[in-house]
């Protein structure tokens, strides 16, 4: 695992809004099966390194490689790319007017060409995995919080990704349903999907991240296996950090 070629290489990313600087020329390679967890304050840039990685944001400097794709490429079927890489937001953004399973099966059906049946079979099976089967006839807005994220997470599997980004996936659930997701995010982690996971539970970091990035100001200031990086943070701002999180 720790010897295959990169699937995301970021180098030298840095990103400007206006005149603000969003990321300052940060550097990440996740290898494939990796679960990487990126924490840092508000504001540090975290989602736009997330969303640089799927390019819903462009960079200004510097190049990101997925699965051996430069995403500044002109040529990139980003389209393409993007089918391989699954992304979990923080709002769920389930399709209102579509069925807890037709939100699973449609992206399968209408990007992949999935035939219909083969669809609905997967989708049910990934609705278990996420321990909501029976909700497959219902509509998202008869879902908690955390029944519709893991709806999320499972619509997002349904395409078979290679690499899986969630971007603090459990900050808008009342604290009750975080586990729930959690749970589900540790069993993905354990089957050895490519995890880049933005979030502040450092329960969840500690068991399933291969590496905590911190970042602060546009910048990754601080990096390592867990252990290590909660025993002894090398940055100032990093253990600030934790001993306010902590
Ligand atoms: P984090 O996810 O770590 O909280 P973000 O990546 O969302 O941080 O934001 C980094 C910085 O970029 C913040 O100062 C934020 O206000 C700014 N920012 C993010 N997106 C935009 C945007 N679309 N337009 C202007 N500024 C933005
Ligand atoms: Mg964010």
């Amino acid at each position: 695992m720790s010897n295959a070629e990169p699937i995301i290489t970021v180098t030298g990313a840095g990103k400007f809004f206006g005149k603000l600087k969003a990321l300052d020329n940060v550097s990440l390679t996740v290898r494939p099966g990796e679960k990487v967890v990126i924490i840092g304050p508000s504001g540090s840039g975290k989602s736009t390194l997330l969303r640089a990685i799927n390019r819903l944001e462009e960079i200004d400097a510097g190049r990101i490689v997925v699965d051996g794709h430069n995403l500044s490429d002109a040529a990139v079927d980003i389209n393409r790319v993007r089918m391989d890489v699954g992304m979990v937001f923080q709002s769920f953004n389930l399709f209102p007017h579509y069925t807890v399973l037709d939100n699973v099966t449609l992206a399968p059906v209408k990007l992949r060409g999935v035939p219909q049946e083969e669809a609905r079979a997967k989708a049910l099976a990934l609705l278990d995995k996420v321990g909501i089967k029976e909700k497959a006839g219902v509509y998202p807005a008869m879902l908690s919080g955390g029944q519709q994220q893991r709806v999320a997470i499972a619509r997002a599997l349904a395409m078979n990704p290679k690499i899986m980004l969630f971007d603090e996936p459990t900050s808008a659930l009342d604290p009750e349903m975080i586990g729930e997701v959690l749970a589900v995010m540790l069993d993905l982690a354990r089957e050895g999907m490519t995890m880049v996971v933005v979030t502040h539970e450092m329960g969840f970091a500690r068991q399933a991240a291969d590496r905590i990035v911190f970042m602060d100001h546009g910048r990754i200031i601080d990096e390592g296996p867990p252990e290590e990086f909660f025993e002894s943070a090398k940055h100032p701002r990093a253990q600030k950090f934790l001993e306010q999180i902590l």
